[in-house]
């Protein structure tokens, strides 16, 4: 990989561990990088390299802020639910006429015997909740844990990196936890607190899916909360493909940018 011709900084918008494991190929390989972060979480796992924290403005931030660096590319790294960041480095790459690359890791995919309910949002998953279980394991997230607070019904194993915002539901219990999760792990969490119901987002990954196996082995029911859709950009599914989404985008890109 090291023919990547060294185009100049490249950023990435974080917030996941594919973005940091990119973060540190970049860095392995010579190629500038800056990563930047939301400032969501009070202690982050920071990537290799350089990085920003906080909010750019909106898309018109972004532009501005990819001129004044000298950005050649962006890779937007970010999580599948966060929508609007993706939506602004969209807008502002096609205005600042800069390549963008967007790193999605594929969403879970069912399994024969998986007891899946699809819905489109957090808003469908708590209403769905009540009517399939009572004891829940709660795993989208600290990120709109408020929505299942009226939720007077079932109890709540909560757990998320960081305390949510926001009311919770009157029944919980409040698990902070970092991924990778264990098979072995998630079972025995299921087991001791005699969960009967798990819901999550469609968020994919390994670090996260051993959860999906205990529902399997337990045949438990599985609210799974669908991605929202994306901006049209080009979009790959690991570290490698944006390696060779370099290497091709950035020798005969800037070329063609060049001679515009
Ligand atoms: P969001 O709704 O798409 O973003 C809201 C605002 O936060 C954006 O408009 C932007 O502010 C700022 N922002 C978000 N990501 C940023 C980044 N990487 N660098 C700089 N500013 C950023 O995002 P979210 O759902 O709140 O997620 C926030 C971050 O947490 C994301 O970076 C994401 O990768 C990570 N994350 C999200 C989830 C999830 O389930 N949503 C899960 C795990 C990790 P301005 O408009 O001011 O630029």
């Amino acid at each position: 990989m090291n023919t990547i011709a060294k185009p100049g900084r490249v950023l990435i918008l974080g917030g996941t561990n594919e973005a940091r494991e990119l973060a540190a190929a970049l860095e392995r390989l010579g190629i500038g990088v800056i990563s930047s972060l939301a400032g969501r979480l009070g202690q982050p796992r920071l990537p290799a390299g350089e990085v920003r924290i906080g909010g750019f403005g909106g898309a018109k931030g972004i532009a501005r802020w990819l001129a004044e660096e000298q950005i050649a590319a962006v890779v937007d790294g970010t999580h599948p639910f966060a929508e609007q960041i993706s939506a602004s480095a969209a807008a502002a790459c096609a205005a600042a006429d800069v390549p963008l690359v967007r790193l999605e890791r594929p969403s879970w995919t069912e399994q024969p015997g998986d007891r899946w309910h699809r819905v489109d949002d957090l808003a469908a998953a708590a209403e769905l909740v009540p009517r399939l279980g009572h004891r829940v394991m709660l795993t989208i997230g600290r990120q709109g844990v408020s929505t299942f607070a009226g939720d007077v019904a079932s109890w709540y194993l909560i757990r998320c990196i960081e305390r949510p915002d926001g009311p919770l539901p009157p029944a919980h219990e409040l698990l902070l936890a970092r991924g990778p999760f264990t098979l072995a792990g998630e079972l025995a969490l299921v087991d001791q607190h005699t969960i009967d119901l798990i819901v999550t987002k469609d968020s994919g990954g390994a670090a996260a899916e051993s959860k999906l196996e205990a529902a399997r082995r337990r045949r438990l029911p599985v609210v799974v909360v669908r991605r929202p859709t994306h901006a049209d950009v080009p979009t790959v599914p690991d570290v490698a493909s944006v390696l060779d989404w370099m290497r091709t985008t950035l020798t005969h890109g800037s070329a063609a940018r060049r001679d515009r």
